[in-house]
């Protein structure tokens, strides 16, 4: 059996990965995709030392590093279900079982998309999902923030700081993020807020996003808005599903619930990154959990009466 296997192969499993060998233990990732949302990434600015990199470029690094001890890497392998009697066993789709002393979760997350017309064409080139990392990009633009819960109106509040004008979509006729928040968005002389709107489609010009038509939820006419950038909020959803129903405990939106050491409910199971419930999904937070996670479960297997 492996003394650490990561499921996942993003920024948290790929440091988890590098922490785990280092110690001289059996390890292996499984990974669908090695890299992670890293991969869809275009410019990176906020990965501390590296002023500027893109993020086929950053998995490239992960990758050498990761390649430069022994790991068993298993690329292109979902984890279908997990397990626990003696060892923790990973069932893959392919229908192998992996058995584990150890084992770190770090499927990461994926944002919601509001499913329209353009919003695939356009991402990175407009649309964009995490106000932390593009949001100065559109230093003195005009963009629009979908969704009013309270990763909208942060972001929505966060941007308006940068941009020239921040435009807010609510499809509901009420704000659903803490009032606290609500009343200090509604301070702001450069916000405007949109009520009962349904997004249609995101506008461009063929290389960038020029704007967003919406339908009025009440009227049922239809209006656009000139702007060069989209800020999605409707959510973010971990890659949970394939352990619903298993022993290890998630929170009623799907995240793995993990102490300050990344252990999750269930013994010699750890998990690291935006699959968790640590907050701030970010490369350089996923990376520390990671290697956090992966410290404690060598932490777990010196302590396991045969190791
Ligand atoms: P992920 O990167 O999501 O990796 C998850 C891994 O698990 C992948 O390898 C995936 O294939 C694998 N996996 C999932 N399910 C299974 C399964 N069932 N079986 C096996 N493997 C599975 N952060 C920044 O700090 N700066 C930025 O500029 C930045 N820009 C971003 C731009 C975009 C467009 C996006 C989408 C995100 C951005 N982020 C940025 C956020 C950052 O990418 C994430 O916080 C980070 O990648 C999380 O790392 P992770 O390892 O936890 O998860």
């Amino acid at each position: 059996p492996f003394d650490v296997l990561i499921v996942g192969g993003g920024p948290a499993g790929a440091s988890a990965a590098i922490y785990a060998a280092r110690k001289g233990i059996r390890t292996g990732v499984v990974s669908e995709r090695f890299g992670g949302q890293v991969l869809d990434t275009m410019g990176i600015e906020n990965f501390i030392s590296v002023k500027e990199t893109e993020g086929p470029r950053l998995v490239a690094g992960l990758e050498e590093h990761v390649k430069s001890y022994d790991v068993d890497i298993m690329n292109l392998q979902r984890a279908k279900s997990l397990t626990r009697g003696d060892l923790v066993e990973i069932e893959l789709e392919s229908g192998a079982r992996l058995r584990t002393k150890t084992v770190i979760l770090a499927t990461g997350a994926r944002w919601r998309e509001m499913g329209v017309p353009g919003e695939a064409e356009y991402r990175t080139k407009g649309v964009a999902y995490c106000p932390h990392c593009d949001g100065p990009l559109f230093k003195g633009k005009r963009v629009a923030v979908i969704g009013g819960g309270n990763s909208g109106v942060e972001a929505a509040i966060d941007l308006a700081g940068i941009v020239s004008h921040v435009t807010l979509f609510e499809f509901l006729d009420v704000l659903r993020a803490d009032a606290v928040l609500v009343a200090k968005l509604k301070s702001l002389p450069n916000v405007t807020i949109v009520m009962e709107a349904q997004t249609t489609q995101v506008l461009g010009d063929g290389s960038k996003v020029t704007g967003l038509a919406y339908k009025d939820r009440r009227s049922g006419e239809s209006h656009t808005v000139d702007l060069e950038g989209i800020f999605v909020q409707i959510g973010l959803v971990p890659n949970t599903e394939w352990l619903k129903g298993g022993p290890v405990a998630l929170t009623p939106r799907g995240e793995i619930v993990v102490d300050a050491k990344g252990q999750t409910s269930v013994p010699g199971v750890f998990a690291a990154g935006d699959v968790t419930t640590v907050p701030y999904k970010q490369i350089v937070i996923a990376m520390g959990e990671g290697s956090k996670a992966a410290l404690s479960a060598f932490d777990h297997l010196i302590r396991l009466p045969v190791f």
